[in-house]
């Protein structure tokens, strides 16, 4: 059992049909093809607004280059210090966008308050030439925590960005999960909410590899075209991306699956939480679940073969320390986790600790 993150499933059945009747025939190459045009309408619709979209195989091209569309060469992004474009992504958005400088900004649970951010724009001085310019702000949605930005937070952090003249991103390799869980529409979430430019991600939540760079304003969007195509992101059976992207949308299918990895993170989180000495240093909001464990259960899970990934994080709530007999551990859940998959998690660590107690 690998619940160690959300891509290391497979896809989900309707993408998977999605793509194999995409397979036949004959389609025009490089995104002009009858499924990709339909992907883009689908999207126009899921977000309530014209769209410029633009589909990519990996959320860091797409991170990459919808960055690379908001700052100069001499401009600064201002991020979460953990974020993935900062830590996880082997300096793609810096070469990208031709050597922009990420500035992170620190803050407990993955995300940043708006004083941090303003305490951060008053070191980045615009027209002083000594400084990187003040260019964009990118935020990640579900974040690296697993936590999420509520409407107001993202609406207050937007509105700064805007009073400076910044550009904003939203991080979404985990949109669905992030949105399901706010119970708000795409639009609310972005666009009405102040962003410019979204990571669309469908990989995680069932897709093969398939995301989407969004732009709200076509203006924005001039040139993406050339700048996805040089960075060798423009896939020439553009279709088999298009039709997956359909097959993700196609009935909510996309909701769903968010609504059931959400379903079973909350079922693991509450079942872990109640196993003596297991602690959670953040709520579980979306579809991850963070947990210090006691030594003896990380042990027992990985006997029994459930993979949940080691962790460390710079953004751990002020005094909350993990001990030298703990381990931090991250589990996520997708669209392929199964009830009995949970149940088995949380019996196999009770079982650890009861052990524990009697020796
Ligand atoms: C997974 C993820 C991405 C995309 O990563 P790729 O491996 O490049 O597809 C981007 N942002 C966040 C927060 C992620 O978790």
């Amino acid at each position: 059992m690998n619940l160690a993150s959300d891509n290391v499933v497979g896809m989900s059945r309707p993408v998977l049909d999605a793509l194999i009747a995409a397979n036949g025939g004959g389609e025009p190459a490089y995104g002009a093809d009858s499924w990709t045009a339909k992907a883009e309408k689908m999207l126009a619709d899921v977000f309530e607004h014209e769209v410029s979209a633009f589909l990519i195989a990996t959320g860091t091209g797409a991170n990459a280059l919808a960055l690379a569309a908001l700052t100069p060469p001499w401009g600064a992004v201002f991020c979460h210090e953990e974020s993935h474009v900062i830590d996880d992504e082997c300096g793609a958005p810096e070469m990208f966008t031709d050597g922009a400088k990420l500035v992170g900004i620190r803050g407990s649970g993955g995300k940043f308050t708006v004083a941090a951010l303003e305490e951060t724009l008053e070191r980045y001085v615009p027209g002083v030439v000594k400084s990187v310019q003040p260019a964009a702000m990118s935020v990640s949605q579900v974040t690296e925590a697993g936590t999420l930005y509520s409407l107001d937070e993202i609406r207050t952090l937007t509105g700064v960005a805007k009073a400076h003249k910044l550009g904003t991103h939203l991080d979404g390799a985990r949109f669905a999960n992030a949105m399901v869980a706010l119970g708000c529409t795409a639009a609310e979430m972005t666009w009405k909410s102040g962003i410019d430019v979204v990571s669309f991600g469908a990989t995680k939540n069932g897709a093969l590899a398939c995301e989407a760079v969004i732009f709200f304003d076509k203006a924005r969007a001039e040139n993406f075209q050339y700048r996805r195509k040089r960075s060798g992101h423009t896939v020439s059976k553009g279709r088999l991306l298009g039709a997956q992207m359909v097959g993700y949308l196609e009935n909510g299918h996309w909701i769903d699956n968010a609504r059931h990895a959400n379903a079973m993170a909350a079922t693991l989180a509450s079942g872990l939480g109640a196993v003596p000495g297991v602690r959670l240093p953040w709520p579980t909001q979306a579809n991850e679940i963070f947990a210090v464990v006691p030594e003896g259960v990380a042990a027992a899970l990985a006997a029994e073969g459930i993979r949940a990934a080691p962790w460390g994080s710079l953004s751990l709530p002020e005094g909350f320390v993990i001990g030298a007999g703990e381990r931090f551990l991250r589990f996520v859940t997708s669209f392929a986790t199964e009830a009995a998959q949970i149940e088995r998690v949380v019996a196999v660590a009770k079982a650890a600790t009861t052990r524990t107690a009697a020796e």
